[in-house]
């Protein structure tokens, strides 16, 4: 362990980096205290602080205030040093954990210090996955990331169209979509990203990037935005719970392959009137999957966008029938709203 201790402080710059647990991972771990009542599957880990992007959603941003750097979304992350965690990963006391997920800030030097982070946790857990999400700028920093060890490399574009990503997020929508693509070519199957569902796009807007992400093999995790105090968005309402259950079905959907974004029928706003057959044929071809968490493989993401006691947005467990059939009424009834309002 004091080889990869050793490894991991290899300059000041890196010693600075922050590494921060998710409060559920820690607790899974057997380095947090209290109680959950759905555990992570997934460690998730926060690597660096400070970033220099200014997405105003994000509580991370350079143009956030939200007097606390251990903050993202709705999540507390309290700091570790690599040892701790890597000691914790390597005995795994609860046998939980399925996989690793870095959650990478855009901060100087940042991507240098989690090659050799990879490294250091595949050599203490050869078997489990590690995915990583950041802002790559290039193709050798992805295939640096992938070549360190790591199984996934998730770039977020976060934003389902040019024109939402310009309302919030610095850089290119064209250049990260390029990116993600060339990225998809070169590595099928090991490249992802997140959307957040609630930034002010269109159901039309958010089904054409599904459709985009599918037809080029590009994994999609699905958030809802929550709207952080201190952020530039601090005073935007979250998605409604069926507006959201609508984008779960509209990702089922065309991942699953039953339909396409351009065969669903969409009202003057850009809101779905109908999926691609009348709504009692779509029921059939719902899983209560689709209202998982979706993204990399046992990623559950507890209490990431939602409350303890809330209805959650992604259900971090499989859901009961009643929950199923709440979540359908719900899509149900959104469609219904649409329809009576043209
Ligand atoms: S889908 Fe989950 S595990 Fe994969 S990169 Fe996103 S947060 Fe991490």
């Amino acid at each position: 362990m004091r080889a990869l201790s050793q490894c991991l402080r290899k300059s000041a710059t890196e010693a600075e980096m922050k590494i921060r647990l998710s409060a559920g991972s820690a607790l899974v771990l057997g380095l947090g205290h209290g109680r959950c009542d759905v555990l992570p599957t997934t460690a998730y880990v926060m690597c660096g602080d400070g970033c220099v992007r200014s997405c105003a959603f994000c509580s991370q941003s350079r143009v956030s205030h939200t007097g606390r750097d251990d903050l993202l979304s709705r999540v507390t992350w309290p700091e570790h040093d690599a040892d701790t965690i890597l000691q914790a990963l390597e005995a795994d006391v609860s046998g939980r954990v399925r996989r690793v997920c870095l959650q990478v800030v855009d901060a100087p030097g940042v991507l240098e210090t989690v090659h050799r982070l990879v490294k250091s946790i595949k050599s203490v857990r050869p078997d489990l996955p590690v995915c990583v999400s950041a802002s790559a700028y290039g193709m050798a920093e992805v295939q640096l990331l992938l070549e360190s060890g790591a199984d996934r490399v998730s770039l977020p574009i976060d934003a389902a169209s040019e024109r939402v990503y310009r309302l919030c997020k610095s850089g290119s929508y064209t250049r990260t979509v390029r990116l993600l693509v060339d990225a998809a070519r070169a590595f099928p199957g090991r490249i992802a990203t997140h959307i957040i569902v609630g930034l002010g796009e269109t159901e039309h807007e958010m089904a054409l990037c599904f459709q985009h992400m599918a037809d080029e093999g590009i994994g999609i995790g699905l958030f809802a935005f929550t709207p952080v105090r201190g952020t530039s968005m601090q005073h935007v309402s979250a998605p409604k719970l069926s507006t959201y259950r609508v984008a779960q079905v509209v990702l089922y959907l065309i991942t699953r392959g039953y339909a396409r974004a351009n065969e669903f029928q969409y009202s003057k706003d850009g809101s779905i009137r109908m999926f691609h057959r009348p709504w009692n044929e779509v029921r059939m071809l719902i899983a209560p999957r689709a209202f998982e968490t979706s993204g990399c493989p046992d990623c559950n993401r507890p209490y990431y966008n939602e409350r303890p006691g809330d209805v959650p947005y992604n259900y971090p467990r499989p859901l009961s029938e009643d929950e199923y059939n709440e979540a359908l009424e719900l899509v149900y009834s959104r469609l219904e709203e649409v329809c009576s309002s043209y």
